[in-house]
């Protein structure tokens, strides 16, 4: 077994004790503890003598314990004094004096930062600190200027592995390890890239000489790991591409000219250009497998629509999946709108459909006679059969997983895929996300949109709201006001808003018509409620996040949100969506409770602040990290321990840039010098590549 798999219980100052704690932070393995990074660095020559300190400075200082105290009372204090060989320096704790107490040991060393104030003395209140030992063994495991510390936990701690634990472990691990750590690039990577190799990397990422030597030791570290990614990412995508299996679509005839003529707009450019990428697309032999990436009422479906037909006319099948029922029923009536006069058959497949209905479909299907199905997860049930799927549509493919996505596909002989998505992210994003599907992005919206207004109230503006609303929809306009329902409390929020609603249409809106719609209603009822909507028959549409996604009645104009601040930015943003969709100005109205957490408040001034579907996703990105945002599991991505996959874009499109052309060059990695990198990437892909192929 190669070193770097060796378990850490055998090497020296692990127990079993120790060995359990790092197993359970996931650490089994010396390689784990190799890459067990400092989550910071504290550079000596950016330690200030105390003496020198100046009032209203950040600063950090190194020095040792020389006393500490509680003084106890109704608001209780620790004060600890640290003391250089230039001063002393006071760090006071108020808020969790008690438990400060028990932390510290007279004589340690602490690297202390903060604001410096005065106040009988220099006195630095809350500091971050960082333990770095006891005088003597702090100097000598750090002959260098730079000290990392590691990030640790209770458990770790427990056990002795604080930052100082750690630094002393990896310091021995290093010393006997060091020498056995290769390369796991290609020399020619390494040599285009300027890149430093493995062994000096590690060990300089956790002792560097100096900020610099650092910093070129996190490149190396970071692009070794997007590279790998990004292999993985070159692989998936070949796997799509072997030619001889796909369906060339030869024809873009008659028809389609025709139903581009009967569209009562016409197609934007932007509209435009994705139809050429994918008719492109569908002209090779090879399977599409492509994103369709553009902000909420961009005008997607239309693009579906035109593709599904360049499918039919070619002899095949075409398949549409939304997530939701009442969006397959939108989409079904959309496309029965235009394909029917076309001599295209197109049915509704979901869920609740009776039982002789549902046969008449499946055998529609089995037997070729009806040529485009628009669905929901009913779709991918057992007993639908395809005999000529040549197109899978997914809408909203965020609400799916990559299986789900994957089981549509298999109905089929590798049929075209297209893939459909309001959630924009940034273009090197997506790349690694979807790094195995062609993007085309769709960044205009139809010109002639009206402008949407965004406001924020609490809770006791609600009457003068909904009076607004009254008078509104008195003039015409029709309305929607959301209530939120989460699946941990969802009797309560069906309640909430049911009873919401009773009020709502006694009291203020008691001459006005308007509907309940949840998802617990019959498909018949909620089918009906959306169309009497849509025929303008309901003024007011009183709705849980079902019509979240895609749906589109363009003279609604008014969208009220309670409990706003219990949605997410995204999900705020695909709900405002929703109006805004005709020539009439519209309205957006979050209405929040209190207490807003900090949070909830960035997300509603977000709101108010922009439109743009892109700057929305890049601040609901930061508030909730990569992981949350993309939902990281799903897509089968692995966690990654260096890189940020936002602020090392530049790394990563040249790491990209190498995977490719490595795999384009040497497919099976077979020549010698690519011997290294094809061990390293089957050790610790392998899995993961498994689970590729599904997608
Ligand atoms: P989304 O991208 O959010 O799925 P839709 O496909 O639902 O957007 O389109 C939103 C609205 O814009 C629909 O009412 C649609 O009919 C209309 N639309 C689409 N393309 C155009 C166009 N080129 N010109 C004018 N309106 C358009
Ligand atoms: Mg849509």
């Amino acid at each position: 077994m190669n070193w770097y798999r060796q378990s850490i219980r055998y090497l020296q100052g692990i127990g079993e004790k120790r060995a359990v704690a790092l197993e359970k932070a996931g650490i089994s393995f010396v390689e784990d503890l190799l890459t067990y990074f400092p989550r910071k660095y504290l550079d000596r020559s950016q330690i200030s003598k105390i003496r020198q300190l100046r009032i209203g400075q950040n600063a950090t200082v190194v020095g040792q314990v020389v006393d500490f105290r509680l003084f106890p009372g109704r608001r209780p204090r620790f004060v600890l004094r640290l003391a250089d060989e230039t001063g002393e320096l006071n760090c006071v704790w108020f808020h969790g004096a008690n438990y400060m107490k028990n932390v510290f040991q007279i004589g340690e060393v602490l690297a202390v930062h903060g604001k410096v104030r005065f106040f009988r003395g220099y006195q630095i209140s809350h500091p971050e600190y960082d333990r770095l030992g006891t005088g003597k063994e702090s100097e000598s495991l750090h002959t260098g200027k730079i000290i990392p510390l590691y990030p640790s936990s209770k458990q770790l701690s427990e056990v002795n592995l604080d930052s100082r634990g750690f630094r002393r472990l990896l310091w021995s691990l290093l010393g006997d390890y060091s020498r056995q750590i290769e390369e796991n690039l290609p020399p020619k990577v390494i040599a285009q890239y300027k890149l430093l190799s493995r062994r000096a990397a590690l060990n300089a990422v956790h002792f560097p000489d100096s900020m610099e030597q650092l910093q070129d030791a996190q490149r190396r570290l970071k692009f070794e790991e997007l590279f790998f990614l990004e292999l993985m990412m070159a692989y998936r995508r070949l796997r799509w591409r072997r030619p001889e299996k796909g369906i060339a679509f030869e024809r873009v005839g008659e028809r389609t000219r025709h139903l581009v003529e009967r569209l009562p707009f016409q197609l934007t450019e932007g509209q435009k250009q994705v139809l050429r990428e994918i008719v492109a697309d569908m002209k090779k032999p090879i399977p599409m497998n492509r994103l369709l990436q553009g902000d909420v009422g961009s005008g997607k479906t239309v693009v579906a629509l035109v593709s599904m037909l360049i499918a039919v006319e070619n002899g095949y099948q075409a398949a549409l999946m939304a997530p939701t029922e009442i969006l397959a029923e939108q989409h079904y009536l959309t496309f029965h709108h235009f394909l029917e006069g076309l001599g295209v058959r197109v049915a509704l497949l979901i869920g609740n459909q009776s039982k002789k209905q549902r046969q008449e479909i499946l055998e529609g299907i089995a037997h070729g006679k009806i040529e485009v199905v628009v669905g929901t997860h009913a779709l991918i049930q057992e007993g639908v059969n395809f005999p000529k799927l040549g197109l899978v549509v997914i809408d909203e493919q965020h609400r799916f997983g990559v299986m789900q996505r994957a089981e549509l596909c298999q109905k089929g002989y590798h049929p075209n895929v297209l893939v459909m998505t309001a959630t924009p992210i940034p273009r090197t994003l997506s790349l690694t996300i979807y790094g195995d599907l062609d993007i085309s992005i769709l960044d205009e919206k139809p010109a002639e949109r009206a402008t949407i207004r965004t406001t924020w109230r609490f809770e006791d503006k609600r009457d003068d709201i909904y009076l607004f609303v009254r008078q509104q929809v008195l003039q015409g306009q029709q309305a929607y006001v959301v209530f939120p329902l989460v699946e941990k409390s969802e009797k309560m929020d069906l309640l909430a808003a049911t009873e919401s609603f009773e009020k709502l249409r006694t009291s203020i809106f008691k001459d006005i018509p308007m509907a309940l719609l949840h998802g617990r209603l019959r498909s018949d009822e909620k089918e009906k409620i959306m169309n009497e909507f849509k025929a303008g028959n309901i003024k007011i549409l009183v709705s849980t996040t079902v019509i979240e996604v895609g749906i589109d009645v363009p003279n609604a104009t008014i969208m009220v949100i309670e409990h706003a601040e219990r949605f997410g930015l995204t999900q705020l943003h695909q709900l405002r969506g929703r109006v805004g969709r005709g020539l009439q100005k519209s309205y957006c109205i979050l209405i929040a409770k209190k207490p807003l957490a900090t949070e909830a408040w960035k997300r509603l001034e977000t709101m108010v602040r922009t439109n743009d579907g892109f700057k929305i996703a890049e601040v609901d990105l930061q508030l909730r990290g990569p992981g949350e945002f993309f939902g990281v599991r799903q897509h089968g991505l692995p966690n990654l321990k260096i890189a940020d996959i936002i602020s090392d874009s530049k790394i990563l499109l040249e790491a990209r840039r190498a995977a490719f052309e490595l795999v384009e060059s040497d497919p099976a990695l077979k020549s010698d010098e690519h011997q290294a990198v094809r061990n390293y990437f089957l050790e610790h892909y392998q899995e993961k590549m498994e689970l590729g192929k599904v997608a």
